[in-house]
């Protein structure tokens, strides 16, 4: 039996890097569009209430800015940048200084504290992307821990939620992200196999709030939503039977 910590990121529908920009664009519109995200958000959020399951959301701040409203939650929520930033410029080619670090993640923290009246407690970096003085800045801004890194490589001076080096049956690095799944190139019973024979500490398990509504390719029905949300559904109820869910703070001490 492992513990598993069931995480969400919480940002823009289908989100990606746009060159040369702070902020993220929706892979499927020039407009920020954050419908599949704020729907894929209620699923899951009631998912877990119904299945008594700790989660944690990582919000991007301007992403739960303009969701029409935020319900009384009982599970933890962190901080998913303000724009959904690609901090080093990996992928946007425009990194992001130090000083703006600070503005724009003071910002999105404060945006989090008024809509959800109770601190973000970890950070999640968009991406993943981070480097030293990302993870060094985090704890100047006051969180309490952070979740971007793969385990195995150098943390900073905060404790980290390591995200896991599971592959999948046929080989691929999750990150112990549901992508494939959701996705529809991978089943339950694939994910299951996988995360059945984790041999680490305790388990990550990731997914993206608009995932089950909206892939990289295309928008899906309400029904083909309703199947992928009740594979998310099946996979964590299968995995509670033989796995414990806990919350970060449990596996961070
Ligand atoms: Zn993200």
């Amino acid at each position: 039996m492992a513990k598993i910590v069931f995480t969400v990121d919480v940002d823009r529908d289908a989100a990606c890097a746009a060159p040369g920009e702070f902020r993220a664009k929706c892979k499927h519109s020039i407009e920020p569009s954050f419908e599949a995200s704020y729907s894929g958000f209620r699923d899951l959020l009631g998912l877990a209430d119904s299945l008594r399951i700790p989660a944690v959301f990582f919000f991007e701040a301007e992403c739960v800015s303009l969701f029409p409203d935020v319900p009384d939650m009982t599970h933890e929520i962190g901080c998913h940048g303000l724009h959904h930033e690609d901090f080093t410029g990996a992928e946007t080619n425009a990194p992001i200084t130090e000083s703006q670090r600070l503005g724009l993640l003071t910002k999105a923290k404060e945006i989090l504290e008024n809509r959800f009246g109770s601190k973000p407690m970890g950070f999640r970096a968009p991406y993943l992307h981070h480097d030293s003085a990302l993870l060094q800045l985090l704890q100047t801004i006051g969180f309490a821990y952070d979740s971007s890194v793969m385990e195995g490589k150098k943390a900073g001076p905060l404790p980290e939620l390591f995200l896991p080096d599971l592959k999948d049956a046929k080989g691929k690095q999750t990150l112990g992200y549901l992508w494939q799944l959701m996705e529809g190139n991978r089943s339950v019973e694939e994910y299951l196999e996988a995360i059945n024979s984790y041999k680490g500490k305790y388990l990550v398990l990731s997914t993206h709030s608009w995932h089950s509504r909206q892939t990289m390719k295309k928008k899906l029905s309400e029904q083909q939503a309703k199947e992928n949300l009740s594979k998310v559904k099946q996979l964590l109820e299968t995995l509670k039977e033989r796995h414990e869910f806990v919350s970060a703070g449990e596996v961070l001490g």
